[in-house]
């Protein structure tokens, strides 16, 4: 195994078709990795073996609308989820 795979161990790398709008932001910061299909229009990750994990994460960042997940060993790594806000909580009468 190279040092190249051994990096991405565990890496698994998605887009969701239905939020992709094709503005190629990501296929603009990496090049040859992530690239829009002429018959669908939407984003594909073309060259995961070549990618480096710079270029699948900067990819991801550039996506306007969150359409690239990346997950690792099945966590979800990217976009990251985060807790919902509530009210803040009533005090406390002492
Ligand atoms: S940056 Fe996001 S919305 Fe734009 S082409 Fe890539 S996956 Fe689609």
């Amino acid at each position: 195994m190279s040092d190249q795979e051994n990096t991405k161990r565990g890496l698994n790398v998605w887009i969701d078709p239905r939020r992709c709008i094709s503005n190629a932001k990501c296929t603009t910061v990496a090049p040859g990795i992530y690239v829009i299909d002429d018959e669908t229009q939407v984003a594909e990750l073309v060259d995961f073996e070549g990618a480096t994990v710079q270029q699948l994460f900067a990819g991801a960042r550039a996506c306007p609308t969150q359409a690239i997940i990346i997950e690792q060993y099945g966590q979800r790594v990217f976009p990251t989820i985060l807790t919902p806000m509530f009210e803040a909580p009533e005090p406390i009468d002492e």
